[in-house]
Parts: structure tokens; C-alpha cells; sequence
């Protein structure tokens, strides 16, 4: 039986989520819903996925990430775009090469005993084998991705788009080769782009010791938090305009360990006031040391191996000594020579770390590297931010987005690594460099058949920079390519904005002329309920395919959406949120199961305005407010605002009054009933497709049952009704829920159970009265007051009976529902001793002697516990009035 036949009676209790979401998942995929076709008369929407590393198990960042992005295109999709949400995989350079290193290691294996060859194609066999584990998750998860569009990384025509990149980059000057200092990971042995660093603080030292000069003339003390790069320095260098060295410029130090002539040097960049005022300078260890050396001369020496232990450029005693064990070595030498004049520990300073393995990273010159020239590219890409063609969701990050720019360096792309993309660079035994789009036969120069292709592959992320155009057919002048680019909205979190976001702005305008998208939606981060980063050592991960299992798909994408607030920057989830979300799913469930008992099916049609009544049209005006609401959020990529809303229409309204209003009138036979029918199930059909975005699943089995087309998901967005807003209907309901209410509260603040009945007298406003007393009915069953009668606003107070006060009007009990004289006695009491605590903490915060010696949040806390007490003293006072006291 396909799902459009199931009839209403198989609506169990419990909502099952198990039994519902597997179902349709592939159900949606199969029947090609999610399919982009081209060419189409509509306007384009298009969205591609961050691609995921090939290596990755679905995280709950994730999961956040594609329901945002579910929600975008689902919409979309309703609205009439022709709809493309494009996925596909990142091949993710170290991750996976690690991973499978890993696995060669358990058989004995290391990846260089078998060959450069052999090993990529080791990983490509992981790859088919468990690579794209992730990609079932995310069909679980009910994504609405094209997956006949699935794209990787590495696959032939992203591997011909990252060549033609080099080769157009290269033949523009734009990508060069260089000896520079690259940022090294000494335990990955490779190099890593600026992004890739992970600023911290650490426990160090602070070493300050002194260079003699070499004609004996005196000494210059110099500071360092990593003493043993002094083996390298090749300088000292002072500002050009600091007398205390004025004369010293042009002499020389003499280095402690190996007697090498170290000259001084001005440069304009040294801060005088800095430490003694001197630096020393060590070109090959240090980037600001290599600008300076750059501009004054000095040569480079290489101190360190790629292991970071002490090479043969270094003073003997020091050869083949770890970089820690060095910087002790080293500190003790000058000791003994007596240069050490001051030590400073622990010293706290910031030192990158590399974000795989989190050793220390080491300024080093790694041979001939690959770089990008950024100059040329972050004009455009600044441009295209600043006048309005990509926007920004927060629009704060443009500012820093801008500022990033500014500071941009030139990009290293050479990753000494084997898996990814291989540089397409060539070199003859003569040392000329031929880089092709094809495999060369023969040197560009020369034409000496013998060439070795580069050894290293390209930063991952030279490839995913490319990825909003390349899964489209770029470079070639695709269909796809012409319809969907640029795409319509970016989203990804903050925390690659810059490793990624501004790479495919750059790329993207440089290499196809166009911005690659124009919104770029930053989210931020998903972490435990009370703020902390979800992690293991914490025992706080969220797994999101567990919950899946415990409360639905739709569950883990609601609850998430709900929590995705645009201003703030990181999300709190618990399995607590979860399960409400659960709950609501059962709470719609139940809702559509009680409409369903009274309506047959088939498209729902509101009855003549002048058959509706006043609940009937609140009800209808607060759905268009709320659809008002969910369309304006979304525009503004308001997610929480949007999950918030119709979770609150449809809960507290829709379920809460709008239902409970019409049980009467369903139980009922005849023409009303069919009338009170209608109206629930239009309004339900219209919220399941508001709430179908953020939850696809429940809202398509439920919609299933109205027969009228064969998914919600290819069903037609809500429309605006501006007519449906009724301020009259609105307001003389809130009236009616004003009533209802006000007699629970007294319930519950007396204890008295919903079962025990009692008369009331509303007292309302003329212009309410009417729909009071057509509701009258309802308002005796869900008060539970009976005998209910209307009396005029000011006819007085049968003698002896309380007043509940309304926001116009009051609802008038009879005495003797509980004991009024015990009940005021203590109250009286309570009063009194709050009165005294009040005047108290008065007096207190009168006192000028208490307000200049109290801490601030003393005195906070003491203005707080006024505002409490004077609460709970008006509080008491009204029950008092209540109670004629
Ligand atoms: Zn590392
Ligand atoms: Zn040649």
C-alpha cells in the first residue's frame, strides 16, 4: 500500500517516527522530487552543500547546517524555483591519508615501503569501502539534496577544474613558486596555510641575554620566548631613529657559539619601546624576522630539520637536539658564557598549533613551496561584499570579513603530502618549470623529454574553493553552470568563514567573472546546554543519528532550527530540547487525529465569513499573522524566529484554543459540524505546510491523509491572505481566553480540581458580550463554571462573592469555594512579613553608607531582591482585593 492510501483509522496514539521516516526518505528520492530540470521557465534557487570530509560520521554540526539549509530549499522548492540543492564530498587531503596511514600500520604497513602509487590507490579502495558512510545519514536526516547531481572533490571534472584554476592562475602571475617561510607541522611533516593555525596561549619564558660586540666595545641585550633560534639569528636590528643605538648601526656581534659576524641593522619596523629596544633577527625561523631580512639583507640560515630537531647549520654541540631540549641547551650555554641577563617564567604568549595534531607549529623554509598572490584577488572579492552583491547573514561579519581581507597573506598551497590534488607543475633536469592543463611529454623550454611532475598536491581547500562553480560544470559553459550560478545562498559556519568563504569569493570572481553566491549565511556552533563545547573528554556530544533514533529526524531538526538564532553566535542543544521537539511532533499528530475524525478528506474549503464564528475567525487571522511572521523571519534567514513561531501557533493556539473550541461543535451533528470541520482542517493542512520545512516528515504522513496531491513537498507554499487578519475577531477572543484563563489560574492558585464546578458571572465590556455568549458554551466546559451568566461591566458584586479582575472586565465567583477567612488570614500574614522585608532592603539601598561600600553586585543583587519582593507584595495585595480584603 503506497503511503497516499493509508486510511485515518490506522492513526495510532503515539506518534512513531520509526515506522514514518525511513519510508519516505527514499520515498521522496525515488520519485525524483528533489531533481533540478533543465531548461526551466522558473527562477533558479540553488544552494550547494559544504561538502563533507569523505573520511566523516554525521556530528551534530552537521546536522545543524543541512536542516538550515533544508529549510532554505524546501521553501524554495514550494514557492515555484526550479530548486537545486547540489551535494556531494570533500576528499579532505590529511584527514583521510591519516586515516588510512592508520589502517596500513595495523597490517605493518608504512605508506613508503609500498609507493606513492600503490598508497593512492589504497585510498581510493577506502574510499568506495566505508568512504561516504555520511551520506545515508544525511538521506536519513529526509535532506531534499539532488543526488543524481553528487559530486566529489577528486572526481574527473572537479580534478580538470582545479588544473584549469592553476594553469589560468599560474599564466597570470597569480600563483608562484617560492622559497618562504611556511607554517610546519613538524609531526605531519607538512606544510599548513595561515587558516589552518590555531592561535593559543602557553606557559612560556622569556629569555633576555646579550651579543658582544665584536670589537669589544660593550654588548646588546636582546629578548626571545625561543632562545634556540638564536643559532639561526643573522642579525640584530634596532629603529633607525633610536639614539641609545644610533652609534651601534653598521657594527657587529659576534655570535657566542660559532664566532659568526652578526651585523646590526636598522629597520623601521622594530618598536623601541619593546623590551630593550634591540631584536634579534632570525630570518629562517620567524616571519616578521624573514620581512625584515628581506628588506636589509641578511641571509637566511635553516637551523632545523623537518622533524624540528638541530640540523648541521647550527653550533656542534647543539647537532641533532629536539627544539624543547635545544631551548634548554642553549639557555644553559649562555649561561655559562655569562650573556643570560634576565629570565621571565612562566612568560604567556600565543604560539600557533597545528589543527590536526595540535604539536607546536614551526616557521620554517620547507624547500620550494606553490603560493596564491592574494594582492590581485582581495580587491574584487572586498568589493563585492562592500557594495551589496554578496550579502552578509549576520550583517556583522562583513566588518570582519573585510578586515580578514586586509590582512590576508599570500596563500601556500604546497601540501607535502600524497592524497588530493597533485600539483600540475613539471621540472626538467635543467631546472625549467612547465605547468600544463594535460601531462606534459616534453619540457616547455627545452623540450627534454625527462620531467618529474611536482611531488606535493594541493591545499584541500584549493579545491573546495572552486566548489559553487565546479559542481556545475565549470569550466565548461554548462547548462547547470549558466542557470545556477551564481548560487543563491552560502551557508557554513563561522568558524571557515575565512579558511573558505572568502577563498571561493576570490576564486570565484577571478576565475568565472562572477560573485559564486549572494548570501553567505553564517551560523555558529552547536554546543551543550549550558554553553561548553560539546567534546569527548567533557562526555557531552550529542550524536545526532542516536537521537534520530530515540526521537525522529524531524525531532533533531527542529530542535536545532529552533536554537539556530541569527544573532547569537552558538547554539545550545540538549536531549531535553530534543525530546520536546518530539513531543510537539506527537502534539501535531494527535491535533491532525482529532480533525480527521470529523473530516473526510479532500482539498478543505472555509465556509461563507458569515457562517464562521468569533474562535473560527481568531483562528484564521492568528494563521495568517503567523505565516506573516515564519515568511518575514526566513527572508531575514531567521531560523529560531521562524521554528519559534509556528511552534507557538501551532501549539498554543491551534491545539490549545483553536481545537478546544470547536470539540463541541465536531461532536455535534449536522451542517455546523461540517462547518467547525473545515475550518480545522483547512488551518491544519495550511500550518503542516508552514511547518513542513524544519519538519518534513510528520507533516507529509499526516498531509497524506487529505488526498489531495501526492507530496507536501511539491505542494505550493502558503500564500499571503491579508484579508484573513480580523482585529475585531482577535480581540473579542482574547476576551473569551481571558475568561477561561483567569478561572484556571484561581483553580490552581486554591487548589481546586477542574472536576469541582462552580457558577461565574462575567462582567464584560458591551462590545465584547456578543461573542462572549456565543461561546458561552465553551467557556463553561473548558472553565468548568456552570451556571455561566453575562451581567453588565458595572453591575455590582452579589455581597460576599470574589472578583477576578480581567484586562477589561471581571469574572465574579461565589463565596465558599474555599475557606476565604483562613485563606485571607494568611495572606495578611505573608503580607506583613514581606512588608517588613521590603522596607528593609529599602532602608538598605537608601543607605548612601551601604551604596559607596558595597561591592556592585551587592548592590545589584539587593535592587533584584526589591523588584522580587515588591512583585510578591502587589501579588498578595490582588488576592487580598480578590477576596473583597
Ligand atoms: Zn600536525
Ligand atoms: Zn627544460
Amino acid at each position: 500500500m503506497s503511503p497516499a492510501e493509508l486510511p485515518v483509522e490506522d492513526m495510532l496514539p503515539q506518534y512513531d517516527p520509526a515506522a514514518v521516516e525511513p519510508r519516505w526518505a527514499v520515498e521522496w528520492i525515488e520519485r525524483g522530487y528533489f531533481q533540478a530540470h533543465l531548461p526551466s521557465e522558473r527562477e533558479p534557487y540553488c544552494i550547494v552543500i559544504p561538502p563533507p570530509n569523505v573520511t566523516g560520521r554525521l556530528h551534530i554540526g552537521h546536522a545543524l547546517q543541512h536542516s538550515l539549509q533544508d529549510v532554505l530549499v524546501r521553501r524554495a522548492r514550494m514557492k515555484g524555483y526550479e530548486t537545486l540543492w547540489l551535494p556531494g564530498m570533500d576528499h579532505a587531503g590529511i584527514a583521510t591519508q591519516v586515516v588510512v596511514e592508520r589502517e596500513l600500520r595495523k597490517e605493518g604497513i608504512d605508506r613508503r615501503d609500498i609507493g606513492r602509487d600503490a598508497f593512492v590507490e589504497r585510498v581510493w579502495q577506502w574510499k568506495e569501502q566505508y568512504g561516504g558512510e555520511i551520506v545515508d545519514q544525511i538521506k536519513r536526516m529526509g535532506n531534499s539534496l539532488d543526488w543524481s547531481r553528487e559530486r566529489f572533490t577528486m572526481d574527473e571534472g572537479l580534478s580538470r577544474a582545479v588544473r584549469e584554476a592553476f594553469v589560468r592562475w599560474y599564466d597570470e602571475g597569480l600563483i608562484y613558486r617560492g622559497e618562504r617561510l611556511v607554517n610546519w607541522c613538524p609531526t605531519d611533516q607538512t606544510g599548513l596555510s595561515d587558516s589552518e593555525v590555531e592561535h593559543e596561549d602557553v606557559d612560556g619564558e622569556l629569555v633576555t641575554f646579550r651579543y658582544l660586540l665584536s670589537d669589544g666595545s660593550g654588548s646588546v641585550a636582546v629578548a626571545t620566548t625561543r632562545v634556540e633560534t638564536m643559532l639561526g639569528d643573522t642579525g640584530v636590528a634596532v629603529h633607525p631613529g633610536d639614539e641609545r643605538y644610533a652609534q651601534l648601526v653598521g657594527k657587529t656581534v659576534t655570535h657566542p657559539f660559532d664566532g659568526r659576524r652578526i651585523p646590526i641593522v636598522a629597520d623601521g619596523a622594530i618598536d623601541p619601546e619593546f623590551g630593550t629596544g634591540a631584536v634579534k633577527v632570525t630570518p629562517a625561523h620567524d616571519p616578521i624576522d624573514f620581512d625584515i631580512a628581506q628588506r636589509t639583507g641578511l641571509p637566511l640560515i635553516n637551523i632545523l630539520n623537518a622533524d624540528a630537531t638541530v640540523n648541521q647549520n647550527a653550533a656542534e654541540e647543539f647537532y641533532g637536539l629536539g627544539r624543547y631540549d635545544a631551548r634548554i641547551a642553549v639557555r644553559e650555554a649562555l649561561e655559562k658564557l655569562d650573556l643570560l641577563v634576565e629570565e621571565t617564567r612562566p612568560y604567556v604568549h600565543t604560539v600557533g598549533h597545528c589543527y590536526r595534531c595540535h604539536s607546536e607549529i614551526e616557521p620554517w623554509i620547507a624547500g620550494l613551496q606553490w603560493f596564491v598572490a592574494v594582492d590581485a584577488l582581495r580587491g574584487p572579492a572586498k568589493d563585492a561584499t562592500l557594495d551589496g552583491r554578496i550579502t552578509f547573514w549576520p550583517g556583522r561579519w562583513q566588518k570582519a570579513f573585510v578586515g580578514w581581507l586586509d590582512n590576508l597573506r599570500d596563500w601556500n598551497i604546497s601540501r607535502q603530502l600524497w592524497w588530493g590534488h597533485r600539483i600540475p607543475a613539471w621540472y626538467c633536469p635543467d631546472g625549467h618549470v612547465t605547468v600544463a592543463r594535460e601531462d606534459p611529454d616534453a619540457c616547455g623550454t627545452c623540450g627534454s623529454p625527462t620531467l618529474e611532475q611536482d611531488p606535493d598536491v594541493l591545499d584541500t581547500w584549493f579545491s573546495s574553493q572552486l566548489w559553487p562553480y565546479s559542481t556545475l560544470g565549470w569550466p565548461d559553459d554548462t547548462e547547470d553552470l549558466r542557470f545556477f550560478h551564481p548560487n543563491t545562498a552560502l551557508v557554513t559556519g563561522y568558524e571557515i568563514l575565512y579558511l573558505w568563504v572568502a577563498r571561493m569569493i576570490m576564486s570565484g570572481i577571478s576565475l568565472t567573472g562572477d560573485i559564486p553566491f549572494r548570501n553567505a549565511v553564517i551560523h555558529g556552533l552547536v554546543r551543550d546546554a549550558h554553553g561548553r563545547k560539546m567534546s569527548k573528554s567533557l562526555g557531552n556530544v550529542i550524536d545526532p543519528m542516536e537521537m534520530v533514533d530515540r526521537f525522529g529526524a524531524d525531532a533533531v531538526r527542529f530542535s536545532l532550527v529552533r536554537s539556530a538564532s541569527g544573532g547569537q553566535q552558538d547554539i545550545p542543544l540538549s536531549v531535553e530540547s530534543i525530546e520536546g521537539a518530539r513531543n510537539f511532533a506527537n502534539k501535531i499528530w494527535n491535533a491532525a487525529r482529532l480533525v480527521f475524525r470529523a473530516y473526510p478528506g479532500g482539498e478543505p474549503q472555509l465556509p461563507p465569513a458569515e457562517r464562521l464564528t468569533v474562535s473560527d475567525g481568531w483562528l484564521i487571522s492568528r494563521l495568517e499573522a503567523c505565516r506573516a511572521d515564519v515568511e518575514a523571519s526566513l527572508d531575514l534567514y531567521q531560523f529560531s524566529e521562524a521554528a519559534q513561531e509556528v511552534f507557538r501557533f501551532s501549539w498554543s493556539e491551534f491545539c490549545d484554543w483553536g481545537l478546544e473550541m470547536q470539540k463541541g461543535r465536531l461532536d455535534a451533528e449536522g451542517a455546523d459540524r461540517q462547518d467547525a470541520a473545515n475550518v480545522v482542517a483547512w488551518v491544519l493542512e495550511r500550518t503542516l505546510r508552514l511547518l513542513h520545512p524544519v519538519m518534513p516528515f510528520v507533516t507529509e504522513e499526516i498531509w497524506q491523509r487529505f488526498g489531495i496531491g501526492p507530496s507536501i513537498s511539491i505542494s505550493a507554499w502558503p500564500e499571503g491572505r491579508q484579508d484573513d487578519r480580523d482585529a475585531d475577531a482577535e480581540a473579542s477572543f482574547a476576551l473569551v481566553q481571558d475568561i477561561v484563563s483567569s478561572v484556571r489560574q484561581f483553580r490552581s492558585r486554591h487548589g481546586i480540581s477542574p472536576s469541582v464546578k462552580f457558577e461565574a458571572l462575567a462582567a464584560v465590556p458591551a462590545w465584547g458580550r456578543p461573542s462572549v455568549e456565543s461561546l458561552a458554551e465553551r467557556i463553561q466546559r473548558l472553565a468548568g463554571v456552570t451556571p455561566f451568566a453575562i451581567v453588565d461591566p458595572d453591575a455590582v458584586k452579589p455581597a460576599g462573592w470574589i472578583a477576578l479582575t480581567l484586562a477589561e472586565g471581571f469574572v465574579h465567583l461565589p463565596p465558599g469555594l474555599f475557606d476565604m477567612k483562613a485563606e485571607s488570614t494568611r495572606l495578611l500574614k505573608q503580607r506583613d512579613e514581606i512588608a517588613a522585608l521590603l522596607a528593609r532592603s529599602t532602608a538598605k539601598l537608601a543607605n548612601q553608607g551601604f551604596l559607596a561600600k558595597a561591592a556592585d553586585d551587592v548592590v545589584a543583587s539587593e535592587r533584584e531582591k526589591q523588584v522580587k519582593l515588591t512583585q510578591q507584595h502587589d501579588e498578595i495585595a490582588a488576592q487580598l482585593a480578590e477576596l473583597g480584603g
